[in-house]
């Protein structure tokens, strides 16, 4: 099989029956034991930048849990910062999602449908005496919380009554303080040695339009006091998240057992996914397409889902990848390899068979006749004879790739030299007799002659096989195209180690134009999203902006890993 690697990898964590999977362990035992009567979780990004393939980590976790324990799993936009957030984003997230092939149902929600209800907890907080309006500002706030090893100091405010308190925050909402001039805080323990118990913001003032709620509101909630409430309004079980919110948990269970909700859900952490060669920051996204680093969000060589889409690489392979890495709480780096060994896997499975030729070579058959056009054949998928054959025409002026030919080769060297033998695919045994230079010495065509009797791999009695065969384009038959051959974005394993800059490691082979291409006639139907084995080069895509006039193709990546070596 093409690129078929060791998977015995150490990073891998894994187990005899499978990659471990500590998450769904729990959740066994919550069922097993009655603490729960079904599973319900969600993927909560925040709409302010497309989907990355560390999100994938998330997605077909919490989906794939819902789907093994036969429960759901909601969509749920964490919607509380205005000023991020964008529409776009919202619809570029779901189409991502359904494209790796999961399904919310009737379950998208949005933080911001909850506005109401969270206003009204924080009512209730305020009227239990756990939550207070301080007018102090951000420095002030900073100043007074503390360090790790010293505690923090109670504002001067805290000791406000729940009276006062109910009205400065009802007068925050009707928008008659200036932003920043007031904040509202739980009340809990300053000298908590979790910095995230030291009196946490619960809302502040934002004098800005919401993309949902429009100019309904000028102050909003906080993220941890919005989303341990989001969880438990949809009955979430199993709230899953990754691991710097560990913190967090003492906070999101305060809110949920203060508020003495009907429900409550469990926070669970994990392990995020680290990749080598890839960054894995929006922040860096955001850079790499405005620098004009790569053409935008979904350039085919960025992690982004639409990007890896665009690229070529498959749902299924993405899922299979995701699922393989294993599930616990210990931060690792996963090899790049690995993801591609699996979209390797799966477009050998499924990927049609086709030639093409990227930096082409005249060959010019000089005993074959001018006109003829003669049909050879080669099989759709060499393991699946189901799938049949295709028809290749072959014509007296062909073009094959400037790096099957050498003028002064190596010993050796088995594809064409002056005065050298070589096999056309599934066609005849050609001799090369002359070598035509421009006038800079650049071979640009070659004169040859075929040999008859060698159709279809057929060696002449006698005569010594001819062992190099090389792939081949009609020139007169033949499409062309524009390929855009992609290779890895960055060629230092951790672009983002200590004192470096992400943009010394680009690697400048990325992307590599090749606009004078030829593909093999069968090409001929192809629509932007199809995806081929060119033989002896790798796996291909039609990109979405091919037309029948202008074909453009991706490169998805190449047969075997040529990293690996590296
Ligand atoms: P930001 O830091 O800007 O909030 P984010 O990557 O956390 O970025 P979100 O939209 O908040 O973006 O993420 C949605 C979900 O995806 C979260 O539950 C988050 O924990 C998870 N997630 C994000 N990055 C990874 C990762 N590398 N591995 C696993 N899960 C991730
Ligand atoms: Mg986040």
């Amino acid at each position: 099989m093409a690129g078929t690697q060791d998977l015995s990898n150490k990073e891998q964590d894994s187990t005899p029956q499978g990659p471990k999977n500590f998450i769904q362990d729990i959740i066994k035992d919550d069922l097993q034991q009655g603490k729960r009567q079904g599973v319900v979780t969600r993927f909560p990004p925040e709409p302010n930048g497309f989907l990355h393939i560390g999100h994938l980590k998330s997605i077909v976790l919490n989906f794939g849990l819902a789907e093994k324990f036969e429960g759901r799993c909601h969509l749920r936009f964490d919607d509380t910062n205005p000023v991020a957030e964008d529409q776009k984003y919202i619809d570029a997230i779901q189409q991502d999602i359904k494209w790796l092939g999961f399904d919310w149902g009737k379950h998208l929600h949005f933080a911001s449908d909850y506005f109401d209800d969270l206003y009204n907890f924080a009512v209730q907080l305020i009227r239990q005496g756990q939550a207070f309006v301080d007018d102090c500002d951000g420095d002030e706030i900073r100043k007074m919380r503390g360090a790790l090893t010293e505690p923090g100091q109670n504002s001067p405010y805290r000791d406000r009554s729940p009276e006062e308190n109910l009205d400065l925050f009802e007068r925050m909402k009707n928008g008659e303080f200036e932003e920043g001039s007031k904040v509202l805080r739980a009340k809990i323990d300053m000298s908590s040695p979790n910095m995230n118990l030291r009196d946490p913001l619960l809302y502040r003032i934002r004098k800005v339009a919401h993309h949902r709620t429009g100019d309904k509101w000028c102050i909003y909630p906080l993220y941890d006091f919005t989303h341990g409430l989001s969880d438990m309004l949809e009955e979430v079980t199993h709230s899953i998240c990754t691991l710097e919110f560990e913190d967090h948990r003492p906070l999101y269970e305060w809110i949920l057992q203060e508020l003495k909700t009907p429900n409550e859900p469990q926070q669970i952490e994990f392990a995020r996914l680290g990749l080598d060669y890839t960054v894995m920051s929006k922040r860096v996204f955001l850079q790499l397409v405005e620098e004009n680093l790569v053409s935008g969000w979904d350039d085919p060589r960025m992690p982004t889902i639409r990007g890896m889409r665009r690229r070529g690489y498959t749902p299924e392979s993405m899922r299979k990848f995701a699922e393989s890495v294993g599930v616990t709480k210990k931060n690792s780096v996963i090899s790049l390899g690995t993801l591609e060994h699996f979209v390797r896997e799966d477009l050998d499975q499924t990927c049609a068979r086709a030639m093409a030729v990227l930096d082409p070579i005249k060959v010019t058959l000089e005993n074959f006749a001018d006109d003829k056009i003669q049909m050879v054949k080669g099989p759709v998928h060499p393991k699946d004879e189901s799938r049949g054959e295709r028809e290749i025409p072959l014509t007296k002026t062909l073009y094959i790739d400037r790096d099957d030919f050498m003028e002064d080769p190596p010993k050796k060297y088995f594809r064409l030299k002056p005065d050298g033998k070589v096999r056309l695919r599934y066609g005849y045994v050609i001799h090369c007799h002359e070598v035509i230079k421009d006038s800079d010495g650049k071979v640009v065509e070659l004169k040859c002659t075929y040999d008859d009797r060698t159709l279809g791999g057929v060696t002449p009695e006698g005569e010594k096989k001819v062992k190099g065969i090389i792939h081949w384009v009609s020139a007169d038959k033949g499409i062309p195209a524009t390929v855009r051959v992609y290779d890895r974005l960055f060629n230092d394993p951790n672009p983002m180690g200590k004192d470096k800059d992400f943009r010394d490691s680009l690697n400048p082979e990325s992307l590599v134009m090749r606009e004078n291409a030829f593909l093999e006639p069968s090409l001929a139907s192809a629509k932007p999203g199809d995806r081929f084995q060119f033989e002896r080069l790798g796996f291909f895509i039609v990109d979405q902006e091919s037309t029948d006039d202008a074909v453009v193709i991706n490169r998805t990546i190449t047969l075997k890993d040529t990293w690996a070596k590296k």
